[in-house]
């Protein structure tokens, strides 16, 4: 084995990320010491019970419930307890204590994200944190490092893999949302509360994170806007088809060209169910797969793909970053800084303009038609397509039809109120849905 200097790796967390990271560590240790240039020696991993089953056998002597000696003296730590604190206290200690810092920790890092930059900064020190979005999927360092010289227009992602598998099986199978989540549940593609996947705030954490990188700009998770997917029935599903269109949860981050008010650029960032034409990349994203589609302004269009979590994948992405830290410690100088000096104004979603698809029930009668266009017109909203099928004939009573109507661009505000008054004009007998169209 040749003489490397050692350096000292804390492992806080050995749960299904953690203990893959230890048994990789120490499996393939004469080859990350070759890749780092230094031996990277696993002092310990701090759990909350020693006694806990593992899912790979991990040295008993090596684990403890009391991460602060662990922390201190160490060279790299890496965090995956997940929550807040006590990671964010952990993290904060290492980088005080002149460590280098991996963390797959979204939650902790949408939230306190600018806290644990500034004081790595304060210090020269780096944290990094590929593991943080779309799990073993690279896109931290390629939206940090390789589009650095470039600007990013647009990144839409399908950065939860829980809400793709439900969408994705009730698009394929014409299931309801119910029954897929059980499913999904009883898989452990979801968790027994998916609350934080299929409202969407998983994705926004994610969202938070990769347009704060792609746009030199910190963007706070009340900054997102978030809608999750429990409101996607089968019948939006079938509409959708129908169209040509799939329905993702979509990640959007958007660059505003001269958007403020002062002719700056803005951004926009967003979660939300959005129609797809099935022809777009992202439509053939099946399973519980991650993609994130990015649009640069000379690099063109990328799409990066593959598993958006799981333990031993998300591993990878977390080894990728100790093996990058261990190489900067032997360098030494000051770690690699966030850059979020654009400071570029996020606009609420109001003011975003998308495309929509809008299906409504309406008295089968002569002039509705027209009525509604005269709604829409008067709105700001202006039609591009528009279909008409007949829910119920009219016998003797009135008969029901249905409206789905594609529309041009329009501003998020003026959708929204349009709506509103199409629902209260007396020929509206029920909104079924209002989508955006995105990617084209
Ligand atoms: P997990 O299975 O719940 O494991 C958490 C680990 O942290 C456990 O070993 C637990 O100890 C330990 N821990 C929690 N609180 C602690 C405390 N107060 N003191 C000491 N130890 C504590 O979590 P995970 O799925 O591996 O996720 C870890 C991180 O990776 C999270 O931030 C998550 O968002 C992120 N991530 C996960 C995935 C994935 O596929 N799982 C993908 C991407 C990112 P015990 O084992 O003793 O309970």
């Amino acid at each position: 084995m040749t003489d490397y200097r050692r350096l000292r790796v804390a492992l806080l967390g050995a749960g299904a990320v953690g203990s893959q990271v230890a048994d990789l560590l120490r499996k393939h240790g004469d080859e990350l010491a070759d890749r780092a240039g230094a031996h990277l020696e696993l002092v310990g991993i701090a759990v909350r019970d020693v006694d806990a089953p593992r899912e790979v056998d991990l040295p008993r002597e090596l684990l403890t419930t009391d991460a602060d000696p662990l922390i201190i003296g160490a060279d790299i730590v890496i965090e995956l307890m997940g929550g807040i604190e006590p990671a964010r206290t952990h993290i904060l200690q290492a980088i005080n204590s002149g460590a280098d810092v991996v963390t797959a920790n979204k939650a902790l890092l949408a939230t306190h994200g600018p806290e644990i930059f500034d004081a790595a900064d304060q210090v020269g020190a780096s944290v990094y944190y590929e593991a943080a979005a779309a799990g073993a999927i690279p896109i931290i360092r390629p939206l940090r490092d390789s589009l650095a010289g470039d600007r990013v227009q647009r990144i839409m992602g399908i950065v939860n893999g829980t809400t793709n598998y439900i969408l994705d099986r009730m698009d394929a199978e014409g299931a309801d949302f119910d029954d897929v989540l059980a499913d999904a549940q009883r898989l452990g593609y979801a968790e027994a509360d998916p609350t934080a996947d299929i409202e969407g705030y998983d994705a926004a954490q994610k969202a938070a994170i990769l347009a704060s990188l792609a746009f030199h700009t910190t963007v706070p998770l009340e900054a997102v806007h978030r809608e999750g997917i429990t409101s996607v029935d089968k019948a939006m599903m079938d509409a959708a088809r129908h169209a040509g269109y799939v329905i993702k949860l979509l990640a959007v981050c958007e660059r505003l060209e001269g958007e403020s008010a002062r002719g700056r650029d803005a951004i926009s960032v967003r979660v939300y169910p959005a129609l797809i034409n099935r022809e777009h990349p992202l439509a053939s994203v099946h399973g519980a797969n991650n993609a994130v589609f990015v649009q640069a302004e000379a690099a063109g269009n990328l799409m990066f793909y593959g598993a958006g979590a799981g333990g031993v994948q998300t591993a990878s992405a977390v080894l990728g970053d100790v093996v990058s830290a261990a190489r900067r410690h032997i360098a030494g100088g000051v770690g690699v800084g966030e850059s979020t000096r654009a400071n570029l104004p996020i606009v609420e979603i109001g003011r975003v303009t998308t495309r929509y698809q809008i299906t409504l029930e309406v008295d089968d009668q002569p002039g509705v038609l027209a009525t509604v266009a005269g709604i829409l017109s008067d709105g700001r909203v202006s039609i591009a397509t528009v279909e008409q099928t007949v829910v119920h004939e009219a016998n003797g009573e009135g008969g029901v039809a249905r409206l789905v109507i594609g529309t041009h661009k329009a501003r998020e505000q003026d959708l929204s109120e349009t709506v509103d008054r199409l629902a209260a004009s007396g020929v509206v007998e029920r909104v079924v849905s209002v989508l955006r169209v995105e990617g084209d």
